[in-house]
């Protein structure tokens, strides 16, 4: 057997019985007991490591059951993140700074992850502002899956002039004159966003294993050790794989990823999931790199994008026939599904086909659940548990749920999704965010949703009646998500016998002011007994630095979620600006130390 390590002195949220113990025991990568630090430190032999938690909270690792991580992965280090800055001044001198450092042809991006309501302005930047900081390098700033923002230089980069055609579903705003103006709307189609997106340059091979790195890295911070990957467009298997393949080859996974494969080509849909349920195995891999069967896009006829500015969708009559064949493969196969659904109207008639497949093909315990499901009624939250499915939610309302009010009413915002009524009924229900490119990856924002109710920018979407206590929260962001990977027996609790994935926590999630639990992080993250992350009083224990980022990456420069004050206020405070004036002289270094491991500036 591994070394075996007794972290004692903690209050640890095991999410069995009892519910918190106060020391754990770790050896070969899993939990071999847990319970008072006196009992566990008898059990001390020689070898044995031992480490203090200084009375700190620790949960088992966050597991986000919807992440685009695989694709966000690649591009993080190109990506300037506007999440969680508290001003729409602080956003746009980021973006002026990372104009002038970012070299051509590269474009500067603000891919989602941010709303107009969490900005002391309250308002979204103007094509003037952004053309005004920006003169020259292309800029493309995303908001929601609503509109994209570009400048004069993108609009160039981009090809976009006065004889460019709409695309279908999707608007290029024009001037008297018929000549783009750099906005870009979904007319509800996000197709325009994301292919005018793939326009920019990626990064080298080489980067984008680092860049993956990196992203993990700042998962790890948030005390994340588990994510299911929900493909995405224009992310293609095999060969959009190959980063993280390479990365688990390595041994340099931080983060376990069970990934679902998303079809790219509509009307061949069908094909796509033939091709790969012969090509590929479910499960293959392991429990740190494992394919976990289809979707979130079955068929392109079934996306109804959650744009809450825009009517809601109707899908096409051609879904059904489509959806059926694609589901009676998988079932036949036995392959786990999801689906991404927003609307009740569409998930009356997703369930149609399901119930129709079912009564050929049993699912008969077959893992398979819908993405989102904001406005799910009680009737199909009966039909998704009477089918054995789940429910993966994830706090898109904390982005747009002021859109929502004003088009559906604050009686309608109250019960989306009705998480309260999922868990009632039975249903199984993970936590999660969706990001990258709509809702931020970071799981605090998500817990405070779940726990207040109320949006980023404050307002209040539920009652009581569908809010979660700390506990529930944390248990649909743990043992819930860990369903949806078929990986419940082996992690989602601090159980003996499951995986030794935990974070111990900068201050006490269960007792914080509600309003703090938005700024929690990982002080010690711990993935199969291994430590990805430390900061502050367990710097010591920290594992080697990442390799830097290229020197202009926005990431070198701001990280990742905005972080003003890191771990520990008070000991670092006035560093950002110290990170500024350290920056300029030394940025490569400024990337890793300070953002990659935590902010350690006293070292300076
Ligand atoms: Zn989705
Ligand atoms: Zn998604």
């Amino acid at each position: 057997m591994s070394q075996k390590t007794i972290y004692h002195n903690g209050k640890i949220a095991t999410n069995s019985t009892p519910y918190f113990a106060e020391a754990m025991a770790v050896g070969d990568g899993k939990v071999l007991a847990t319970g008072t630090s006196s009992n566990l430190l008898q059990t001390r032999e020689a070898g044995t490591k031992l480490v203090d938690l200084g009375g700190r909270t620790v949960i088992p690792g966050l597991n986000d059951s919807h992440l685009h991580v695989i694709r966000g992965g690649l591009h993080y280090n190109l990506e300037l993140r506007w999440d969680g800055v508290p001003s729409l001044a602080d956003a746009m001198r980021m973006l002026k700074e990372q104009a002038q450092r970012t070299p051509a042809p590269q474009w500067v991006r603000v891919v989602g992850g941010w709303t107009e309501f969490q900005f002391a302005e309250r308002r979204m930047p103007t094509l003037e502002e952004i053309n005004e900081a920006a003169p020259d390098t292309p800029v493309f700033v995303l908001h929601l899956y609503d509109r994209a923002m570009l400048n004069a230089a993108a609009l160039r980069a981009a090809g976009y002039t006065k004889d460019t055609p709409d695309p279908p579903g999707g608007e290029i705003q024009r001037d008297k004159r018929g000549v783009p103006t750099g906005m870009l709307i979904a007319r509800p189609n996000a197709g325009i966003l994301y292919s005018t997106l793939a326009k920019g340059p990626l990064l080298p091979y080489e980067d984008q294993l680092i860049s993956t790195r990196h992203f993990m890295r700042e998962l790890n911070r948030l005390g994340i050790t588990s994510v299911i990957d929900a493909g995405g467009g224009f992310q293609n298997y095999p060969d959009d794989y190959k980063v993280v393949e390479e990365l688990h080859k390595r041994g340099q996974m931080t983060l376990r990823i069970a990934y679902n494969l998303f079809t790219q080509r509509p009307k061949h849909e069908l094909e796509d999931f033939s091709k790969w349920t012969s090509s590929a195995t479910l499960y293959q891999g392991d429990h740190t790199l494992r394919l976990n069967g289809a979707g979130e896009m079955l068929v392109f006829s079934a996306a109804d994008f959650e744009d809450f500015l825009e009517p809601r969708p109707d899908l096409d009559a051609a879904l059904e026939t489509q959806l059926e064949s694609v589901v009676r493969l998988l079932a036949e196969k036995r392959w786990p599904f999801r689906l991404h659904a927003t609307y009740n109207e569409s998930i009356e008639r997703f369930l149609n086909v399901f119930e129709k497949v079912n009564l050929d093909i049993p699912f008969n315990g077959l893992h398979w659940f819908f993405d989102h499901a904001e406005t799910i009624s009680n009737r199909n939250i009966d039909r998704t548990v009477a089918l054995g499915g789940g429910i993966a939610v994830q706090h898109r309302m904390a982005f747009q749920g002021e859109y929502f009010v004003n088009r559906y009413s604050a009686e309608a915002a109250k019960r989306t999704p009705p998480i309260r009524r999922m868990l009632q009924m039975g249903a199984n229900v993970g936590a999660g965010t969706d990001a990258t490119r709509v809702a931020s990856f970071n799981p605090y924002v998500s817990l405070y949703w779940l726990v207040s109710g109320r949006t980023v920018g404050g307002l209040q979407l539920y009652g009581e009646e569908n809010r979660m206590s700390r506990e529930e929260a944390l248990r649909l962001y743990t043992q819930g998500s860990s369903w949806f990977s078929t990986e419940e027996d082996v992690k989602g609790s601090l159980a003996p016998g499951q995986l030794a994935d935990f974070a111990v926590l900068s201050s006490d999630f269960f007792s914080v002011p509600e309003e703090e639990i938005k700024g929690l992080q990982s002080v010690l993250t711990v993935v199969g007994g291994e430590i990805v992350y430390a900061a502050t009083d367990f710097s010591h224990l920290a594992p080697p630095q990442l390799p830097a980022a290229l020197d202009w990456a926005p990431t070198a420069h701001y990280g990742g979620y905005y972080n003003p004050v890191p771990v520990e206020a008070g000991m670092h405070r006035g560093c950002s600006t110290h990170h500024a004036f350290v920056a300029s002289r030394d940025s490569r270094r400024i990337g890793e130390s300070l953002w990659g491991l935590g902010c350690d500036c006293f070292a300076f």
